[in-house]
């Protein structure tokens, strides 16, 4: 049998294996007990390279997993997480993203490789490809595109959906969103703020299409002052949301936006939804007819600091 070599390659693959055994024996197969497939699978299919410990251990906080050779020699490998992180949601995306390196890169780095949270951030970059494979790689075999495509079928966009997708797959509400984004014909964007900046944000296709998304910069961006974000007023229905009149947020459009605060660290999670179609540009004015940039995806998603 010959093996798959992409992370999108090796996630069906898994997938179809997993969806096998669960059908044969009548059991759920969500969320992915990604633990016992490294095992298992490591086990049948490179029994002279096998993953023998699946664990959280004490690390620095900088990093949130590793993929580490035995220091025995055996050719024996483990995968570890940080157990300082008590997320359920980013334990079980680390052990899919470091399961990810070792179907494709341990024989490239014999010697493992260690993870921080900006690696997990990391979905295109010429710069540590390595890690947005990783992070593709485990988002396609925890939410499987068949199954993903399934929940969201007729749905409204809601924060209840994206949290019954963060449950249902046992990944951050930031893992399922993103998933969301990246097959949704929508025009839709996140934001995750911090201190009443924003952090980072990523956009729909279709709505960078039009135009709309923050790009990466050097200097901080603020949160639109009139945003649900950038207000944090706890007696709003922040996750319920609002519909903002154009102006608030970017485009000449209106918006509704869905928020997340967190009072905790300051922090706060949005959903942007554009009305499906883009105001016709032609008339817009000058400038605003040019075909739609090459964007580089990694632009628009970069963590401040
Ligand atoms: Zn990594």
């Amino acid at each position: 049998m010959t093996l798959p070599t992409t992370p999108e390659g090796w996630a069906i693959h898994l997938s179809k294996l997993i969806k096998a055994f669960h059908a044969a024996h009548g059991l759920n197969r969500f969320p992915i007990k990604v633990a016992p497939i490294a095992t298992e699978y490591s086990r049948q299919v490179f029994p002279e390279s096998p993953i023998t410990l699946v664990e959280g251990l004490a690390l620095s906080e900088k990093f949130e997993g590793m993929l580490m050779p035995a220091p025995d020699g055996s050719g024996e490998w483990g995968i570890i997480y940080n157990k300082a992180i008590t997320s359920k949601g980013r334990i079980n995306f680390t052990l899919a993203h470091e399961l990810g390196h070792y179907l494709l890169h341990r024989t490239l780095s014999p010697d493992g490789i260690r993870c921080t949270g900006r690696d997990m951030a990391n979905w295109k970059s010429e710069f540590g490809q390595t890690e947005a494979q990783a992070n593709t790689f485990a988002s396609y075999l925890l939410m499987p595109l068949d199954d993903f495509r399934e929940q969201v079928k007729g749905e409204d966009v809601s924060m209840d959906l994206m949290f019954h997708l963060a449950d249902r797959y046992a990944v951050s509400l930031t893992a399922a969103i993103l998933k969301w984004l990246q097959i949704t014909n929508k025009r839709a964007m996140i934001v995750v703020a911090h201190d009443g900046f924003i952090d980072w944000s990523w956009s729909s296709d279709r709505l960078i299409k039009s135009g709309i998304f923050y790009r990466a910069r050097q200097q901080t961006t603020a949160l639109p002052e009139r945003s649900l974000a950038g207000l944090r007023d706890a007696s709003i229905d922040n996750l319920t949301g609002t519909v903002h009149p154009a102006g608030i947020w970017p485009g000449d459009e209106e918006v509704r936006e869905m928020t997340l605060i967190s009072q905790k660290n300051e922090s706060s999670l949005s959903l942007l939804v554009y009305p499906d179609d883009a105001p016709d540009r032609r008339f817009a004015g000058a400038g605003d007819c040019d075909e739609p940039r090459e964007w580089d995806t990694y632009d628009q998603f970069r963590w401040r600091g």
